[in-house]
């Protein structure tokens, strides 16, 4: 049971909803293959039906955590943070990233990007979704849009987000993990026809890491 002084302090992103944290390896987009310490927060409503972390979406399950304590574990393993969820833009990153750029880490998120943006990042990976589209404040700052494709569908839905995102913005189209036998070949195919998009994998999933 959380209590009401507690709500107030998740409220003003002093504490965050943690699910779990890990050093791993980044797998996907810009920074693959990067060692890399990710902070994954509860809390999503955006409800993609292939979600592989359905068990982040109630924040409930998931222990309000001081933002001091995450910040310590953090810093102890890596100055490569990578803040991904759930929907981290749920809350308010304000006070999370702006300590973790204090300790010099360098702060990354992955995001849907239909909320407000908060928090200061050095690099924002976009990831948009039919069900909630991003924000035109994110469009303008993403430095990575990165699709997840599921069916050829995808594919125009992918070109009607690369039109709103800014013109440093780095294009990716990533394969949904289940289709990945049909729709890898699809993709590749995309790909080379427009060079403007680049093939990005779930390459810690091959590896059988986090
Ligand atoms: S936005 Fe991310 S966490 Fe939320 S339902 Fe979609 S894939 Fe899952």
């Amino acid at each position: 049971m959380i209590t009401e002084d507690t709500k107030v302090l998740v409220d003003k992103g002093i504490m965050l909803p943690l699910m779990e944290e890990f050093y791993t390896i980044q797998g996907e987009g810009f920074y693959k293959g990067t060692a890399a310490y990710f902070i994954r927060i509860g809390g999503c409503d955006v409800g993609c039906h292939w979600c592989d972390v359905k068990e982040s979406w109630d924040a409930t399950m998931h222990p309000p955590t001081h933002i001091g304590k995450i910040v310590e574990n953090a810093v102890s393993y890596s100055d490569t943070i990578v803040i991904t969820g759930g929907e981290p833009l749920t809350w308010d990153m304000t006070i999370l990233t702006e300590t973790l750029k204090t300790q010099g880490c360098k702060v990354h998120i992955e995001t849907s990007g239909a909320y407000k943006l908060t928090g200061v990042w050095d690099w924002i990976c976009l990831s948009p979704k039919k069900m909630k589209l991003p924000t035109e404040e994110i469009c303008a700052v993403a430095n990575e849009l990165k699709v997840i494709v599921y069916n050829a569908h995808d594919l125009i839905f992918a070109e009607e987000q690369a039109a709103r995102v800014n013109e440093n913005c780095i294009l990716y189209l990533q394969p949904e993990w289940s289709k990945r036998d049909k729709v890898v070949p699809m993709i590749v195919d995309y790909v080379m026809k427009n060079p403007k998009w680049k093939v990005s994998l779930q390459t810690h999933k091959y590896l059988n890491i986090p």
